[in-house]
């Protein structure tokens, strides 16, 4: 879980989780209400793991499995995917370009 640049507390899994839905302009601290947001090479790594799932279609349609199969496959790296997404996620005091 991320950490909070400005105070150092550490986020628990439910408010990251809340607060990555609506992430992008920035979200307050639940400890010390100091502006964080996600740190460029974080929203990388992020970015990288949301599409990951839709990649494990390829071998899935290449081995011809049922479709309800597809979509269990699909449902179990979607929810992997976020759960890994919240844990890679640094926080930073400043929004800062991405590139
Ligand atoms: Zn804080």
């Amino acid at each position: 879980m991320p950490n909070c640049e400005s105070c150092g507390r550490k986020w628990n899994w439910k408010n990251t989780f809340i607060k990555f839905l609506r992430f992008g302009s920035g979200i307050e601290c639940l400890y010390c209400g100091e502006k964080q947001f996600v740190a460029p090479e974080s929203r990388k790594r992020v970015g990288l793991i949301s599409i990951s799932p839709s990649l494990t279609l390829i071998p899935a349609v290449l081995l011809k499995l049922n479709l309800p199969i597809i979509i269990s496959i699909l449902c179990v790296t979607a929810i992997l995917a976020m759960v890994l997404a919240l844990y890679m996620i640094e926080l930073s005091n400043e929004d800062e370009p991405l590139w």
